[in-house]
């Protein structure tokens, strides 16, 4: 069997259509070229770099049964034929399509209640180094400098983007979850001192604690590159927005699948209510709220497509 491994995929990044009186483009993360994309995908694959440099053997990770970074880091396992073990929440184990990708790459579910996730990560560590294997450890939704890092890169590509297209993007919106995609653009503007608004919509979240765990990614990452940054210039650089998050992580409302309806009908283009559709309704209220007019938007398609289709059969 051949081995997915990374390689810096470019994603495309194309014109969408105007609102109110801004003209919004999309990269499309969620075409990154491996499983089903994503910037889960985007992420794992730096995380996949470390396990084959140090030979891991085997791979554990966190998240529920419709997360997407245990369905793309059950693919990599798979196509390295080490062994993933997936430790899940109980209290969010329905079927899901990114559940049932994870079956196919036979991983391990391990299913505990929330409370008891941290004891049930470290006993099963544990448990693989007693029995001789070396383990890695991936955070819960690719969170950590790989995660960080794999948005830096796409910060760049942006970069790149505008300078041979001769365009400037004056805000980029994206959902916000971990925080680690967010960070990672935080991090590329601060490296490369330019200045707009990077906006990271939460899906979850709420502030301070949503927009401090940002803070901390891009400290961490900074630190760990050894970036001279002021702590005013990381605070003036993250804007973390909670007040779009409905009623809960994973909870639509009529406007989102209506998004959902319309993005797909106009341009062919899947969104989910969880992530991607929940974020660009919110970047539309933002713009509306905010009077922002005549610019240029850059909407980031961070992937979700697997949920696009959950969506799809309850939308039924
Ligand atoms: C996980 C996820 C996000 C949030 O990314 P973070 O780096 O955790 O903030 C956004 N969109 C999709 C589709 C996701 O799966």
């Amino acid at each position: 069997m051949s081995t997915v491994k990374s390689k810096q995929q470019i994603t495309p990044l194309l014109p969408l259509s105007k609102f109110n009186n801004n003209q919004i483009y999309i990269k499309r993360d969620d075409l990154f070229p491996v499983s089903f994309g994503g910037n889960k995908a985007r992420k794992a694959l730096l995380f996949f770099d470390e396990i084959d440099a140090g030979n891991y053997d085997a791979v554990v990770t966190y998240g529920s049964s419709s997360s997407n970074h245990c369905r793309v880091v059950a693919n990599l396992a798979a196509s390295r034929n080490i062994p993933c073990y997936i430790v899940s929440p109980k209290e969010q184990s329905k079927s899901t399509f990114n559940s049932k990708m994870m079956h196919l790459c036979r991983a391990e579910i391990t299913e505990c209640s929330v409370s008891a996730v941290h004891n049930t990560i470290e006993a099963m560590i544990a448990e693989l180094v007693k029995q001789t294997k070396k383990p890695y450890f991936i955070p819960g939704g690719g969170h950590g400098i790989c995660g960080t890092h794999a948005y830096v890169q796409c910060y760049e590509e942006i970069m790149e983007f505008e300078k041979q297209n001769n365009i400037h993007f004056d805000y980029i919106f994206h959902a916000s979850g971990t925080g680690t995609t967010q960070a990672g653009l935080i991090c590329g503007q601060i490296i490369h001192s330019e200045n707009r608004n990077i906006i990271g919509i939460s899906i979850a979240r709420k502030n301070p604690r949503g927009r401090q765990i940002v803070l901390d990614s891009v400290c961490e990452y900074l630190r760990y590159k050894d970036v001279p940054v002021t702590p005013d210039q990381i605070e003036r650089n993250t804007c973390f927005v909670d007040e779009y998050t409905g009623k809960g992580y994973g909870k639509m409302n009529s406007d989102i699948d209506e998004t959902i309806r319309t993005m797909f009908m106009s341009n062919g283009i899947p969104m989910d209510a969880t992530y991607t559709a929940k974020a660009y309704c919110g970047m539309q209220q933002y713009l509306k709220e905010h009077q922002i007019k005549n610019t240029n938007i850059l909407f980031i398609h961070t992937g979700g497509t697997p949920l696009f289709f959950d969506d799809l059969e309850r939308m039924q």
